[in-house]
């Protein structure tokens, strides 16, 4: 009897256990509306993924903030004037959608709830932003290497899941890009949210690395991470990455913060094409 129970024991352990497994690859229903899904569908249903707020058009091809006004020529070559004060190895930024509603929700089910899958269902959205970095930073077509935002040693034993390796993974899984990771950080982060951009920096200054043995000059390195909210930790890491070696440096995320006026632009046009889908 004593034996059985505890068999039962460690057989209802290991249960539990391949259910917390199970949760963290694949969410039981879609992470932006909560209605019930099938095991093999993708975590976010067809009309969640249309309403994805995507950033209007033009955006700045450096930081892809929107630009608020049509261009008059081409969207090519315009700048907000807000990313004139970032240092010059970081060339170029670009992401799809604003951090706001069911793309904040997607954004959140990755980190928090660590639901690999949701992760295929971002890199898929961001395959055009990273093609629009990767042809800025090279004009004949190259395979770049993803280089994904890193967390501290500490930080990702207490979390054990990397939401923007997970990203560069499934972009890579779908031959987008080699992954690589060559950057390292420091211990003694901060945590970011709800922080300025002046002590952001000041949060993340000097605490990316990446060694010279991972040198690849002749490729683009393209950082990958979840969310651009003022772009601190995007140029700290280009300029580790630039410290080391590499000449052409871009950064592709699925998300960025937005001024409010343009949050509303952004929700307009995504109910623009949820009425279209
Ligand atoms: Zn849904
Ligand atoms: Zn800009």
């Amino acid at each position: 009897m004593g034996l059985s129970v505890q068999r039962w024991r460690s057989w209802e352990s290991w249960l539990r256990g391949a259910a917390k497994g199970f949760d963290a690859l694949v969410p039981a229903a879609c992470v932006g509306c909560q209605r019930g899904l099938s095991v093999s569908a993708p975590p976010l249903c067809p009309v969640c993924r249309s309403r994805l707020p995507r950033l209007p058009l033009p955006r700045c091809e450096r930081c892809a903030e929107p630009l608020g006004t049509p261009a008059l020529n081409s969207a090519e070559h315009e700048r907000c004037g807000t990313c004139e004060s970032w240092p010059p190895s970081l060339r170029t930024v670009d992401a799809l959608f604003a951090y706001a509603d069911g793309a904040a929700r997607v954004v959140r089910a990755l980190k928090y709830h660590k639901w690999r899958s949701v992760a295929g269902v971002m890199a898929d959205a961001m395959a055009p932003a990273l093609g629009t970095v990767t042809s800025r930073l090279s004009p004949d077509p190259v395979c770049p290497l993803l280089v994904p935002v890193p967390l501290s040693r500490a930080r990702a034993r207490e979390r054990g899941f990397n939401q923007a390796q997970a990203l560069a993974e499934a972009l890579a899984g779908r031959g987008l890009g080699e992954l690589s990771l060559t950057l390292r950080r420091g211990e003694g982060g901060k945590h970011q949210a709800g922080v300025g951009a002046d002590k952001r920096r000041a949060n993340v200054r000097g605490r990316f690395w990446a060694p010279e043995v991972a040198i690849r000059p002749d490729r683009p390195a393209v950082i990958v991470d979840d969310v651009l909210t003022t772009g601190a930790t995007a140029l700290e890491c280009s300029d580790a990455l630039a410290e080391a070696g590499f000449l052409r440096i871009g950064a592709v995320t699925f998300a960025r913060t937005l001024r409010p006026l343009d949050v509303e632009r952004a929700e307009t046009d995504g109910m623009r094409s949820e009425a279209r889908g």
